[in-house]
């Protein structure tokens, strides 16, 4: 595990200089972040904020989302795609917040023990341990790692997780590998880089800051052209340390 550890050190840091180090804001309170995470599902960054902000536009309250006849919910929600599954799942959780707390907030997960929190979270239908993880980190700061499909591509190509971990039990994984205080500034860059450079079809590998700790690029790839690689990169694709400067949050709606 020690040499594990320092392996994800220096990638941690590689990514820190490529990317910089994105600092933990608050976006959306805990039940929009859960609601924006349902909408996410297999569809674009674009897709679901449109849907999200038509949501809100129509509907003054979450009660009022609860309480609407599914039909325009669906139709609020139409942008994001498969709104006939996401429109009920949304009043569904929406419910089960409402009948478990006896309104609809999920502010008391901030005092929960992080166990107690994501298995609280999880008992939602269709809520599993990616959203679980997102609530948590990026509502409340806490540390829970999700694991998205980038997250999971670029950490498995690394070696960062085991070559058959899948994306539910790589939560767990990573969340023992990564220091606690840096889950979401680690989730961010692993993210851009799996936007950016460790694409799904051709990642591209001559132009990796990384390919010295890759498992994927020692295994797969001829070796030969890291160094050059890593000194455009460098040159071309830098940005400051400001997590608005990372394309934060979601991942072509695999969040
Ligand atoms: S070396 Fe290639 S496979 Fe490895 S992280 Fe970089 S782009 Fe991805």
């Amino acid at each position: 595990m020690e040499t594990l550890r320092q392996k994800y050190h220096a990638i941690a840091q590689a990514l820190a200089d490529l990317y910089g180090t994105p600092v933990w804001e608050q976006r959306l309170s805990p039940v929009d972040e859960l609601v924006d995470c349902i909408l996410s599902q297999s569809t674009t960054d674009t897709n679901r904020d449109r849907a999200f902000a038509q949501l809100k536009a129509r509907f003054p309250t979450w009660e009022a989302v609860r309480d609407a006849p599914v039909e325009d919910v669906i139709e609020a929600i139409r942008a994001a795609g498969l709104s006939a599954q996401k429109g009920p799942r949304i009043q569904e959780a929406l419910r089960h917040i409402e009948r478990e707390r006896g309104a609809i907030t999920l502010d008391f997960l901030d005092a929960l023990p992080m166990a107690e929190a994501k298995a609280w979270l999880t008992h939602i239908h269709g809520v599993g341990p990616k959203t679980a993880a997102i609530v948590l980190c990026f509502a409340f700061n806490r540390p829970a790692f999700p694991v998205d499909t980038h997250v999971h591509r670029v950490a498995g190509r690394l070696g960062l997780i085991g070559p058959k971990t899948s994306a539910d039990r790589a939560h767990d994984e990573l969340e023992a590998l990564v220091p606690p205080e840096t889950y979401y500034a680690a989730h961010l860059n692993l993210i851009a880089h799996g936007r950016q450079v460790c694409q799904a079809r051709r990642p591209l590998c001559e132009r990796c800051p990384l390919t010295e700790w890759c498992d994927f690029y020692q295994q797969t790839v001829k070796p030969g052209g890291g160094a050059a690689g890593r000194k455009g990169i460098r040159n071309t694709s830098r940005r400051g340390n400001s997590a608005s400067r990372v394309r934060a949050k979601t991942t072509d709606g695999q969040r």
